[in-house]
């Protein structure tokens, strides 16, 4: 079984010359924090994350969450103590307003705690996760007097949050849900029905949980316009603060998952005993999908962040065994005995994938997060408009490659365990099982595809996209300056982004929607690919300049990261174009009857 030891040199390498974390650091917003204060705040979280949360990881694969008879969730052996140091440790508070007990940090800072937890558990994560998001909405449309009541307490996380949207008829389509909503004449509403897959709906770590409902009131417009975003405590909160009644909302089952068996996910049902769960409002009525939107980018790109976080437990786990592994005899090793399985040429080519695309990730997510940050409090209001469309345009695409990649590189660290890595004892498996879900949920990966291809490409008529793409052409004078060494990786960005560019266009110019619909996953994983090169290069540069001063071989690895990259795997983007340009066509032209 492996242990976790956080990144903590990729991670403050791409905090300050990916992310740009120095430049955060100068404005009003964060003048009580420095970069070198906030690697020590990292240096803490990791150390922390390390011996608190990763050893629960194998426990909770194994025992998973259970459900009592009494309705009750017992969750996996150490979680509860686990959450308990959280709480006490604070490090979920970092990026939220210190007038509700945040500590006023920037979203990217939190973002790289966030990784390290993940990678450290990712099933006992989303319980922090989930709560994020109920603060981000009530953040955002919470009423003064609900944000008093309730935000605090979540963002020390001595409560937590949910969000119930999900219906058996209503997935994809959340505009389908059938919860209804009525009027209890005083202010308050009752709130009645079931919702399926809800994370962390019911468990022992916290006292209170703090359901944010979707539901519809009485004649409220069909499809998304009329559904409207409730607060459904568990246990209702009196005036002074202290807890009261238990709320009318229950979780029937636990569902058997393929991974992330720690982390209860469940059925659950309000209503049952009486007229309903007692609700309140938020914001005003058949508004609530406009405001899931507003923590959608939030939420969807913390999801992201587990393509990450899983690839690199899944890696740091594949390289200490490809270290002990002998088998065969590498080329030119003594005939005597036989080589440890890293010095197979297949074994480097699968771990530089694993790596390579870790550190692609971990740069298109910190980027995101400081887009986050940029668009909340750059000192100049344009730039802040700027960042918010360069946020919209890459969300999508944050959540859906490293969630795809999570899949990929999990299945890679199975693979060079051969055997050992089929079998449940090494460990291997379970981070390929817990990546899977990671695709599906928050958006699956193909409503993420069209979210891109119909919605963000045409911000400003295409041109947030191709201002984007003159920034990833702009770094080509930097990698002609850093010297001969970087001749191929101009090459081959620069033939990615042609293709990128094409694609585009394509897509922008495409006049029967389907057509667009038909190359859009297709199109985010090009999009993803480039992006994860151009990122890649950039620090090259950084690394090839700081090299100048010291040899340190750190430095060394993300340049031979990034060349393998851009020669091996960025190459792979340009037949991408065929599938991105092909259309609609074939896809419909297939009788149906014959898939049978
Ligand atoms: C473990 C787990 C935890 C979850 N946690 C939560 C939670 O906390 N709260 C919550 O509310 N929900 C939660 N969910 C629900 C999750 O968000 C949904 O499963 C997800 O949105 C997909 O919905 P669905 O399962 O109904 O699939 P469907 O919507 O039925 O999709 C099936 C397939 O059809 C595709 N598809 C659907 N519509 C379209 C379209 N218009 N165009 C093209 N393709 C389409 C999808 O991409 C997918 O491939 C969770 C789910 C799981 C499994």
């Amino acid at each position: 079984m492996s242990t976790y030891s956080a990144p903590l040199r990729d991670i403050t390498f791409t905090l300050e010359h990916l992310a740009g974390l120095p430049e955060l650091t100068t404005w009003e917003q964060f003048s009580h924090a420095d970069s070198d204060m906030l690697y020590g705040a990292l240096d803490e979280a990791g150390r922390f994350v390390g011996e608190v949360i990763a050893p629960t990881n194998v426990i909770g694969d194994q025992t998973g969450s259970k459900l009592n008879d009494d309705g009750t969730v017992t969750t996996p052996a150490g979680f509860k103590e686990a959450y308990a140091r959280f709480v006490e440790s604070g490090w979920g508070t970092l990026p939220f307003p210190s007038a509700f007990g945040g500590q006023d940090l920037p979203w990217v800072v939190g973002i790289a705690v966030v990784e390290m937890l993940k990678s450290a558990n990712m099933a006992w994560s989303l319980c922090p996760m989930l709560t994020h998001s109920a603060i981000d909405a009530l953040i955002h449309h919470g009423s003064p007097e609900q944000q008093a009541i309730y935000l605090e307490k979540l963002v020390t996380g001595e409560w937590t949050g949910t969000m119930l949207l999900t219906e058996p008829e209503a997935g994809s389509d959340v505009g389908a849900l059938r919860a209804k909503a009525t009027p209890d004449g005083d202010g308050t509403w009752r709130i009645t029905g079931s919702k399926i897959f809800i994370t962390w709906g019911e468990h022992d770590v916290a006292e209170n949980i703090i359901h944010l409902v979707l539901a519809r009131t009485p004649d409220a417009p069909p499809g998304t316009r009329g559904i409207s975003l409730f607060i459904v405590p568990k246990f209702l909160v009196n005036a002074d603060g202290s807890l009261g009644e238990r709320n009318d909302i229950k979780t029937v089952s636990l569902e058997h998952k393929i991974g992330i068996h720690g982390s209860p996910t469940c059925v659950m049902s309000m209503g049952d005993d009486g007229e309903g769960a007692v609700g309140y409002l938020i914001g005003e009525e058949n508004r609530g999908m406009a405001y899931m939107f507003t923590m959608m980018n939030n939420a969807r790109l913390a999801v992201g962040v587990e393509g990450l976080s899983i690839s690199e437990r899944a890696y740091q786990q594949a390289l200490e065994f490809a270290r002990v592994r002998r088998q065969g005899r590498a080329i030119g090793a003594p005939k005597t005995e036989s080589s440890l399985i890293i010095e197979h040429p297949d074994i480097r080519r699968m771990l530089l994938t694993m790596k390579a695309n870790i550190e692609a990730m971990r740069g298109l997510i910190y980027l995101t997060a400081a887009s986050i940050d940029r668009s909340r409090h750059h000192p100049d209001e344009a730039q802040r408009v700027r960042y918010e469309e360069l946020l919209a345009l890459l969300t999508p695409v944050a959540k859906a490659w490293p969630t795809d990649r999570g899949v990929e590189m999990t299945s890679l660290g199975i693979q060079i365990h051969g055997g050992m890595g089929y079998v449940e004892e090494t460990g291997a498996a379970q981070h390929w099982r817990d990546s899977r879900i990671a695709p599906i949920y928050e958006g699956t990966n193909g409503i993420q595809a069209i979210d891109l291809v119909l919605r963000k490409l045409s911000l400003r008529k295409g041109d947030v996209a191709r201002e984007l793409f003159a920034e990833m052409a702009s770094l080509d004078a930097d990698l002609e300056t850093a010297g001969e060494g970087f001749v191929s990786m101009r090459e081959s960005l620069a033939s990615g982004l042609a293709a990128l560019e094409t694609a585009t266009e394509w897509l922008l110019s495409c006049e029967d929607p389907n057509d667009a619909l038909a190359g859009a996953t297709p199109y985010l994983e090009l999009f993803g690919t480039v992006a994860g090169g151009w990122l890649l290069a950039k620090g090259a540069v950084a690394a090839s300049r700081a090299l100048e001063e010291n040899g340190d071989p750190f430095l060394r690895a993300k340049l031979t990261t990034a060349h393998f990259y851009c020669t091996q795997l960025l190459p792979q983007a340009v037949g991408l174009v065929p599938s991105v340009t092909a259309g609609a066509g074939t896809l419909f032209n297939v009788d149906l009857e014959q898939l049978t």
